[in-house]
């Protein structure tokens, strides 16, 4: 299958988009077409392990791999011990009709592992198709799950390196510990004076520098992108759409053909976009619902049709969505303008330029057939992981919480009571300060880090703290370096001279 540029640049092979990340057009690539699921073949993943449901996915859109590569990829990516649930990502139930997917299994508790425990090893066998002899150079622009899953990933892997920026002040303490005490030959790791979106733009602008290209070129390195704009990103996070429809089969709560929705807590656009995806593969999906935090660029856009940035940042107790570009929305213009690059270079152009776009009423009319949209500010996402413990038993982090309120307002207001899947992106403990004051009040914080508010937080929610959390302070920190936003190439080459 051809994967085409979002902005009409030509087409590429699987192995060859993934092997890229970006096209050389700055468009993200797509796949020729949305192959396609029957109900016999969905009902048929009930009987199937999740890593069997992967293969079952990936090989309908990575045609130039075989399907021994697939097989073998996915067993890597999702062998037993690297998840720490059998199931990788199970359905966990809260309601009669609302159910968690939790995605935050992996190494580095959050969604993010779900595809980077996949994306190296589709890497590694991308750059051996295309006769590609130079290290691939990962380059990532975190917002603080991303960077440590990515380096967790490709840490280590031969022939690969992975260098990560993160906002200094936009991550959380145990985020932040995580990427800084990565072990790894081929891994760095640099702080950025800025918040997400500036180092998302600095690591966009080394990828479209020929200077960068030619300096890496020289040191016998190659670019490549692990973000989320990667289609290697986005496929993995398809299959567990298929996963949750067919658990929730094989529970009883639904029957074949039924239609489900799901609720997103939403950053890049990556994560729901996948959702997408699956609905065009014919995944029978009710309500795409974008949950946002206060940085609720995406709300305003389903709300109007106008996507504008000029507007103010704000840091949240949900950090990883804490973005006003999101980059992978480019891929859902793309097929609501009817798989229009024109009009969608123009688009991007004017959100280059001006800061903001507008899709019109028709295309808007369109987007709103499948998604809703709404947002929840830190109070409400607080008082949400209060009510969701006490009522449900279920003890959940701010990015979920953002989707769990944000489902409970569309109910309210659309009267619609579908079956729902909340998708789960971290543990909790992964944000254990905003947690523990949902839970116990502000004042339960003083004089607690994140690490002793674990403990409190165990012993008041009755939720055991993970392993790789209790580990983390133990651990020596190996990456101190950072650099202006202005200097972030000069950072990443200093970071191969000096190692
Ligand atoms: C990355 C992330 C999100 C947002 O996902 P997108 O694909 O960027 O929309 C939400 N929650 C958590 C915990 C994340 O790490």
């Amino acid at each position: 299958m051809p994967f085409f540029s979002t902005r009409g640049s030509d087409a590429v092979t699987a192995s060859q988009a993934i092997l890229r990340g970006i096209a050389p057009d700055g468009g993200l690539y797509v796949p020729g077409e949305f192959p396609q699921m029957t109900l016999d073949e969905i009902a048929a993943l009930q009987q199937m392990s999740y890593r069997e449901r992967a293969v079952s996915i990936l090989s309908r859109y990575l045609d130039d791999f075989t399907s021994e590569e697939i097989t073998a990829s996915v067993a890597g990516a999702y062998a037993d011990g690297k998840f720490d649930d059998p199931a990788v990502a199970p359905v966990k139930k809260l309601d009669d009709n609302t159910f968690v997917l939790e995605l935050f299994h992996g190494p580095t508790m959050a969604f993010k592992d779900m595809a980077l425990q996949l994306l190296p090893y589709l890497t590694g066998l991308s750059a051996k198709k295309n006769g590609e002899e130079r290290e691939v150079s990962i380059l990532v622009a975190t917002s603080g799950d991303t960077g440590k899953a990515a380096l967790e990933g490709f840490g280590d892997v031969p022939g690969t390196s992975c260098t990560v920026f993160y906002p200094l002040d936009g991550v959380s303490p145990v985020q932040q510990l995580q990427m800084t005490t990565t072990a790894g030959k081929n891994t760095h790791v640099i702080a950025v004076h800025g918040n997400f979106d500036d180092a998302q733009t600095g690591v966009k602008k080394l990828f479209a520098s020929g200077e960068f290209a030619d300096a890496m070129n020289s040191r016998g390195k190659v670019l490549s992108s692990a973000n989320s704009i990667n289609f290697g990103r986005l496929v993995p996070q398809v299959v567990y759409y298929f996963s949750a429809y067919a658990d929730l089969l094989a529970a009883g709560a639904i029957t074949l053909g039924d239609k489900v929705s799901f609720v997103v807590p939403t950053g890049n656009f990556g994560d729901i976009l996948a959702g997408y995806y699956a609905m065009q593969m014919g995944l029978p999906v009710a309500k795409l619902i974008c949950a946002s935090n206060r940085n609720k660029v995406l709300t305003d856009f389903f709300a109007t049709g106008e996507y504008s940035v000029q507007r103010e940042f704000y840091k949240t107790d949900s950090p990883s969505m804490d973005i006003l570009v999101s980059s992978n929305l480019e891929r859902l213009l793309y097929e609501v303008s009817g798989r229009d690059a024109e009009c969608v270079r123009t688009w991007m152009e004017e959100l280059k330029t001006q800061g903001c776009y507008d899709i019109g009423a028709e295309n808007l009319y369109t987007l709103l057939q499948t998604f809703a949209a709404g947002t929840a500010d830190d109070e409400e996402t607080r008082a949400e992981i209060k009510r969701c413990l006490t009522e449900n038993g279920y003890l959940m982090d701010p990015h979920t919480a953002v989707a769990s309120k944000v489902l409970r307002d569309y109910r309210a207001e659309n009267e619609d009571d579908t079956v729902t899947v909340v998708l789960s992106t971290a543990n909790p403990y992964k944000f254990a300060m905003p947690v523990l004051a949902a839970v116990a009040g502000d004042e339960a914080l003083q004089g607690l880090d994140a690490f002793a508010a674990s403990d409190v937080l165990e012993r008041t929610a009755g939720v055991p703290v993970p392993a790789q959390v209790k580990a983390l302070p133990t651990l020596p920190v190996l990456h101190t370096a950072q650099c202006d936003k202005e200097d972030m190439g000069k950072a990443v080459l200093a970071a191969f001279d000096n190692k």
